[in-house]
């Protein structure tokens, strides 16, 4: 056999030629390759494989053509993809993104992430994402409902509770997962959990839509506490306001941190006494009811309202990227350290360059990367199909508990690998390693395929 020694840089420079016009791409893979093809090299049965070459080449990608009508009578056309990428572990799984700059770059690299993420939630879980260039903002009800009816009529033909279970990501939340169910339904005549992130009452789970926030700051207390430090009486700013960054804001709050900052795509809101859980309350039901601005909350609460500022110029202890990738750059990273800030969670899917997370880390910031820290979103929608197969329903307390232990027991796999002597837990080498091994290993098992 070879066994050559693994170069990060010739590796990138083959993947680079293979998926050319593909930075964000290009960008989760060398965030891996940076610290799994170290391990590589001391694990010689990874390279004459080249199981990082077939990890990083995703099993088939699916584009389609989504017609439907708008409510003039127009008729609308839109891509669809699936992007299936590694079902070494488990059927495929992981969210639908609906909005108007997708392209198949966000979608690999979001696969290729998802490929890690499930495989530390420690449950049999594969790696897929999908969705389409459709912006659900500003449409009708009725036109998403035939947006979703007219996506579903394709994508119904490649998934199913054993090959491939999607679920909600960037603009696909409750409404849009009922309309495609509903479709799904319709068409195949069956009644099975073929997507996740339903409603309550037709198979969705509790804690469903909490989880990523919830996870994201479950997974920030034990790095904190590994540290011999607390969420307690922190100072936290958390970006975004959708999903993930509501419930990120709202755990924060019940471990008794203080959230000074939230921020949509306009601009950031700065609450100088720190939220209450009242005022949280109401802005879940502002983003998730009525679908209004974050300059709302600055408006009836009479704080201050920074336009087209992020949070991170916000002084504070703890940072949460919960709003969308590349959203966190070096000079950010540089503005936070500046300030103080001592540990930052990704909440969402790459929110950091690659440059701030090196920067962050060189400064002995704490980095829990996303595929880490924000795993707490699937690893729910993994209990929901648990659930679904079960025909039962696990009660609140019941799921909260899963979902703690499985954060710990991330936590617990990124230690694993990423200790180092003297210096902070690499939680990115960590997750990396960990993540790669348990679906390296899988493919190994099967043989060349
Ligand atoms: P949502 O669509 O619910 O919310 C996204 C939020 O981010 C909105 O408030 C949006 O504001 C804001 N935002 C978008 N771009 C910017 C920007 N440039 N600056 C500031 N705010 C911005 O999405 P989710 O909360 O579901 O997802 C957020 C991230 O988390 C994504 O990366 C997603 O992939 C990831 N994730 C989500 C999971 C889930 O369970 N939902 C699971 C795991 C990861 P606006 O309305 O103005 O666009």
């Amino acid at each position: 056999m070879f066994s050559n020694k693994l170069s990060i840089e010739e590796f990138m420079l083959g993947l680079t030629k293979r998926n050319p016009h593909e930075p964000e791409f290009h960008q989760a893979v060398r965030e891996v390759a940076e610290s799994v093809i170290p391990f590589i090299n001391q694990n010689p049965q990874y390279i004459d494989t080249r199981i990082l070459e077939r990890m990083t080449e995703p099993d088939r990608i699916i584009s389609f053509r989504v017609c439907w009508e708008d409510d003039q009578g127009k008729i609308r056309v839109n891509r669809g993809y699936r992007v299936q990428f590694n079902n070494a572990i488990g059927p495929y799984k992981g969210g639908l993104r609906f909005t108007s700059n997708l392209t198949l770059d966000t979608l690999k690299f979001l696969g290729f992430e998802q490929t890690f993420k499930n495989s530390l939630t420690t449950l049999p879980l594969g790696a897929a994402k999908g969705g389409s260039d459709f912006n659900p903002k500003g449409k009708s009800d009725r036109e998403v409902m035939r947006f979703c009816q007219a996506f579903m009529s394709e994508l119904h033909k490649h998934i199913g509770p054993d090959i491939d279970i999607p679920a909600g990501d960037i603009g696909v939340g409750g409404r849009e997962i009922s309309y495609l169910f509903g479709q799904y339904k319709r068409l195949e005549n069956k009644f099975h959990g073929v997507l996740t992130g339903k409603g309550l009452e037709y198979g969705g789970s509790l804690v469903r839509k909490e989880a990523t926030g919830f996870g994201t700051v479950f997974f920030m207390d034990e790095m904190l506490k590994e540290h011999g430090e607390s969420l307690e009486g922190k100072r936290c700013v958390v970006s975004g306001s959708g999903n993930v960054a509501l419930y990120t804001a709202e755990k924060i709050i019940q471990l008794g941190g203080i959230v000074i900052a939230m921020s949509d795509s306009s601009g950031a809101i700065h609450v100088k006494e720190g939220m209450t859980q009242e005022q949280l309350e109401w802005l879940i039901d502002l983003k998730e009811n009525r679908r209004g601005r974050i300059k709302e909350f600055a408006d009836h609460f009479h704080c201050d309202f920074l336009p087209d500022s992020k949070v991170w110029p916000i002084p504070a202890q703890l940072a949460f990227a919960c709003a969308t990738q590349n959203e966190l750059d070096i000079d950010d990273a540089k503005t936070l350290v500046k300030n103080g800030c001592i540990a930052v969670a990704e909440g969402a899917n790459m929110p950091s360059t690659l440059e701030a997370a090196h920067f962050l880390k060189k400064n002995k910031v704490l980095f829990a990367p996303a595929k880490a820290a924000n795993a707490g979103g699937v690893a729910v929608s993994g209990l929901e199909m648990t659930q679904n197969s079960m025909r039962l329903s696990w009660s609140m307390e019941e799921l909260e508990d899963r979902l703690k232990s499985i954060m710990g027991r991330i936590h617990e796999q990124c230690l694993q690998y990423g200790k180092q002597e003297g210096q902070p837990v690499d939680y990115v080498r960590g997750a990396n390693i960990a993540g790669f091994k348990k679906v390296a290993d899988a493919m190994l098992a099967y043989g060349v395929v």
